[in-house]
């Protein structure tokens, strides 16, 4: 394990929820930093927003998580995290599944919601696959787009090196799937394309026994910046206007059917419910935290 999972001072960060007959384990990856310039509402507005909630000025911090979906036959992750990509606020996937008791080793499947670095970086170390015996499973459109001419005339020179290293994925989990709309990937688990912010950007619906847990993952970034914020977004979206219209698509969806939801980088354990407010706005309203048998 790298040093730092060695040198953290923070207790395990894991939250377990069951989801009809599954447990869905959420597990903290740690947290990014982010640069208030990504925000295209300019800097008064992020400013304003910061204030307002209480956060310090400067870089903005979004934490980060993965999900394992176990049925008790089949252990299904969710994302891989940032792996040793982003500095010492992150990488702690592999330090909390270790408290989890959850080998590597076990994870029969991964489903990627999209290729950006912070969500695969966990899927490789310098000995190739971090998860030996998983398929990979993700939209073909992702796929396409990350190992395509586009992605790498497009990219950036800080993102560069993420983007080679995504397009060494395929040598490593030599079984892929992949999947081109809406529709089960696995049982219980329903693939949701969230075009905008990646191509193949995409959210699972997991479902058991009239349970149900909505993973959005990148649709909103922050309670903060995302859910009241409609016209605005982050850098990060690789369309923004495709990215603008699926979230709140995505939002309206999510309140609409009441559905329990998750997202990526909302603050841990990340489990909640979406609100409507005055002038056709959202707001996140955070699940208790629960101990289910
Ligand atoms: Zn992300």
């Amino acid at each position: 394990m790298v040093d730092h999972f060695l040198q953290q001072r923070q207790t395990p960060a894991i939250y377990r929820r069951r989801i009809g007959s599954f447990m869905v384990t959420v597990l903290s990856d740690g947290y990014l930093e982010a640069d208030p310039s990504f925000f295209s509402g300019g800097e008064e507005q992020f400013a304003d927003l910061t204030a307002a909630a209480f956060l310090p000025r400067g870089p903005f911090r979004l934490g980060t998580v993965v999900y394992i979906v176990d049925d008790g036959k089949r252990r299904v992750m969710v994302d891989a995290g940032c792996g040793p990509l982003f500095g010492p606020t992150s990488g702690f996937l592999l330090f909390n599944m270790k408290y989890a008791g959850v080998e590597p080793e076990s994870i029969d499947a991964i489903l990627v919601t999209h290729m950006h670095a912070d969500h695969i970086g966990g899927l490789l170390d310098e000995g190739g696959a971090v998860f030996p015996n998983a398929e990979i499973i993700m939209h073909k459109a992702e796929f396409d787009y990350f190992m395509g001419d586009l992605a790498m005339s497009r990219t950036t020179e800080r993102n560069r090196p993420w983007l080679v290293r995504a397009r060494t994925v395929p040598d490593h989990y030599p079984r892929m799937k992949f999947f081109d709309s809406e529709g089960p990937v696995l049982p219980g688990i329903t693939a949701v394309p969230l075009t905008g912010h990646t191509p193949g950007h995409s959210g699972f619906m997991i479902e058991s026994g009239g349970d149900q847990l909505f993973l959005a993952a990148d649709l909103v970034y922050s309670p903060v910046y995302s859910f009241h914020i409609l016209d605005q977004n982050f850098a990060f979206d690789v369309d923004a206007d495709a990215a603008i219209a699926s979230r709140k698509r995505g939002l309206e969806m999510i309140a609409t059917e009441k559905w329990l939801m998750s997202a990526s980088h909302l603050p841990f354990p990340t489990l909640g419910h979406v609100d409507r407010r005055e002038g056709g706005t959202f707001a996140f309203v955070a699940e208790e935290w629960r101990f289910d048998p």
